[in-house]
């Protein structure tokens, strides 16, 4: 027998993810329900106030805003401030206990969406760049709040600074530090965050610190060539090896300048370090919930990354956006609403069916297919 109900799915985060998901999913005719573990909509973005958004420089709230609206407009169920505590996965029904101030709730579902997201790499790890020890050593989220506050101010003294160094790769491409991939974007939004600053105060000194310079795709053109060309960011190949005090408060950045072949120390005003992305504890402690797979890295193993990008090891939990490793915003909008229509399909295939929650691999791949 048909069954005529709506499908229906949990989608866990609400950042660009897992809005794009839940608008798709309901849009689709799902039952949804949204839940967050903080007690607003959009994500790391709008928790750390981002500024500008690669690759056309628009305020974060002109990209995510609309979605945020769009999910609080529909009748999918938010549920903010909550947190799953428990989950049953089995018989084709996922069995899903909330949490939310100390009252629990359960409620069962056909699938779910996993869009938990990353966190940035904690800078303290890399202790010879003095992060928490220097006030204008600070990472590139503090630079986001700074440039999206407008408030461009030394945290030492408040005062304008008249040099800022950006170094790359801190927590990425190192295996001092035990992480030996790239952050994928940490090269664009550095230089995307020297040119907002050209733009405003074109008096202010930017150099970037590379080993080399990946910003892929279209990024090359609207920001790499943009910013040397247009806006005088000045680049300098060379990793910094430490960080130490200088004259009058200023940071001085001891370098090897790979180009020039030769030692350079130069003093900075502020130091922006731009971190990796990691698993956030959320995506880790869900997966451990939903008993998927992850890769060497940390991130969520999709079942085939190169074909089944947004479906996991297990059958009906599918995944989108950063929870399977560092990507950037539009990727992220595009992967919930690709797993929106993933998750939707397999429900109403796997109805009629005799559903069986199986977790194997290959029973993951037989419905993916
Ligand atoms: S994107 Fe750039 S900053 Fe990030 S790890 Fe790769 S090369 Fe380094």
């Amino acid at each position: 027998m048909i069954c005529l109900a709506s499908p229906r799915i949990l989608v866990i985060g609400g950042g660009p993810a897992g809005l794009s998901a839940s608008i798709d999913l309901f849009e689709a005719g799902a039952d949804v329900v949204l839940v967050e573990k903080e007690d607003v909509l959009g994500g790391t973005p709008k928790k750390l106030h981002y500024s500008l958004i690669a690759p056309d420089l628009k305020p974060v709230e002109e990209v995510l805003d609309p979605l945020i609206r769009q999910v609080e407009s529909s009748a999918v169920t938010k549920k903010l401030g909550t947190v799953v505590s428990a989950i049953e996965n089995g018989n084709g029904h996922v069995n899903v206990t909330f949490t939310s101030n100390g009252g629990k709730e359960e409620a069962v579902f056909d699938a779910v969406i996993l869009a938990t997201g990353f966190t940035h790499w904690d800078p303290h790890k890399k202790y010879e760049y003095g992060y928490g020890v220097y006030p204008d050593v600070i990472d590139f989220k503090d630079f986001e709040k700074m440039l999206s506050d407008d408030n461009l101010a030394r945290p030492s003294n408040g005062k304008m600074p008249a040099r800022i160094g950006w170094l790359l790769c801190v927590g990425s491409r190192d295996r001092q530090v035990g992480k030996f991939y790239c952050c994928r974007v940490g090269c664009a939004v550095s230089i995307k965050q020297a040119m907002e600053v050209k733009k405003k105060h074109p008096e202010i000194d930017t150099y970037i610190y590379y080993m080399d310079i990946r910003t892929y795709g279209f990024w090359e053109d609207q920001l790499y060539w943009k910013a040397m060309e247009d806006l005088n960011v000045k680049f300098i190949r060379g990793r910094i090896g430490a960080i130490s005090k200088g004259d009058e408060g200023s940071l001085v950045a001891m370098a090897e300048d790979t180009i020039l072949q030769r030692p350079s120390e130069v003093p900075f005003d502020m130091l922006v370090l731009t971190t990796g992305m990691e698993a956030s504890q959320g995506t880790v402690e869900m997966a451990k919930l939903l008993g998927l797979e992850m890769e060497e890295h940390g991130f969520v193993r999709p079942l085939e990354a190169d074909s089944l990008p947004v479906h996991t090891t297990v059958e009906n939990v599918f995944v989108a956006g950063t929870a399977t490793g560092p990507k950037a915003i539009p990727d992220a909008i595009t992967e919930g609403s690709a797993a929106a229509i993933k998750a939707f399909n397999y429900v109403r295939r796997s109805r009629g069916k005799k559903a069986t929650g199986r977790s194997m691999k290959k029973d993951a791949r037989a419905y993916a297919e």
